[in-house]
């Protein structure tokens, strides 16, 4: 087929293209500025939350939880991660977009530097997709530098590619060339489960190889593998996030509790918090896979030392993502 007329108006010259992208560009940095001179006021922040388009949240949703055997406490939507947050006094979330198609990381990564724009009113920061299988990685981590992303998420799981295979360590390398956040799935995937693609020892071996400065292993370092990450992974120069690793897990079939996933008990959690640092862990839910307000709750009621508590429910993320202006200074 041919395209016989061209539309005026419809398709833009690339000179509309060029200032389009400088004023999106102007958009989100201003919102990032002041989101970060109301960094005071930011007093709980939940690092590892996901949400999905509203025309396939429902069927994203329906699929994820009859996978994991597990129930969803919000829509997926970001509106209702919203009310989530306002229930719980989350005053700023990170949503983690997993990306199972190379072909969608460009067009997924420019509708959440959209969502971007406006962080310092929803309180609601994207980081970028990627996907290990994705050849042009490098123009697509360098795009998502430029679209103002301070990190990219990995989910190895979902990939079916380890997390120390050779083409995940180069992402891992470059976005880390890059100053970004490389934030990953680790442990057993509760809705893929097995074999597990980012182990303990996957992620020994990517910080000797490629020593990525801001690597962060979700669900305290490797879900249901905690043994391993108290004896392999504390002292290391990594973070952690709190997603879905404590509290009650609430099955939606009993065959699913037949693998003997468990989370952390209480006295479990507080001694690899304290063996990983109070300084290396970021307060997360992993909504809607867990409930923002009883995570907050439950970890508020933890005994932790006020400081502690400042520093796991917003101290650290804000050094992490650079919105404490004395942080970043030094
Ligand atoms: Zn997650």
């Amino acid at each position: 087929m041919q395209l016989k007329h061209k539309i005026p108006g419809i398709i833009p010259t690339p000179e509309e293209m060029e200032r389009r992208l400088q004023e999106a560009k102007d958009r989100r940095d201003a919102s990032w500025s002041r989101l970060c001179e109301k960094e005071k006021e930011l007093k709980v922040i939940d690092f590892h939350v996901h949400t999905f388009p509203e025309k396939i949240a429902a069927r994203a949703l329906e699929q994820l939880s009859h996978d994991s055997g597990s129930r969803p406490f919000t829509d997926g939507t970001v509106k209702e991660l919203r009310q989530s947050m306002k229930e719980a006094g989350v005053d700023l979330s990170v949503v983690l977009p997993v990306v199972t198609n190379p072909a969608k990381v460009a067009h997924i990564n420019l509708s959440a530097a959209e969502q971007n724009e406006h962080v310092d009113e929803t309180g609601v920061l994207s980081f970028a997709g990627i996907h290990p299988a994705a050849e042009n990685y490098r123009v697509l981590l360098k795009q998502a530098k430029e679209l103002g992303f301070r990190g990219i998420k990995l989910h190895p799981d979902y990939y079916g590619i380890s997390f120390d295979d050779p083409r995940t360590m180069r992402i891992i390398d470059c976005a880390s060339e890059l100053d970004m956040i490389v934030i990953t799935h680790a442990g057993t995937d509760i809705g893929l489960y097995p074999p597990v693609c980012c182990t303990v020892d996957s992620i020994v071996r990517v910080m000797d190889t490629v020593a990525p400065p801001k690597l962060v292993a979700a669900h305290m370092g490797g879900w249901n593998n905690w043994d391993e990450v108290l004896t392999k992974l504390a002292g290391r120069p990594l973070w952690v996030d709190t997603a879905f690793s404590i509290g009650e897990i609430e099955w939606l079939s009993p065959e699913a509790e037949k693998y003997g996933f468990h989370q952390l008990a209480d006295e479990d959690f507080i001694r690899l918090v304290r063996a990983m640092g109070t300084d290396r862990v970021l307060f997360a839910s992993d909504s809607p896979w867990a409930e923002q307000k009883d995570y907050v709750n439950r970890i508020s009621a933890l005994p932790f030392t006020e400081e502690e508590k400042e520093q796991i429910f917003a101290g650290n993320a804000k050094r992490l993502l650079g919105i404490d202006p004395k942080q970043e200074k030094s």
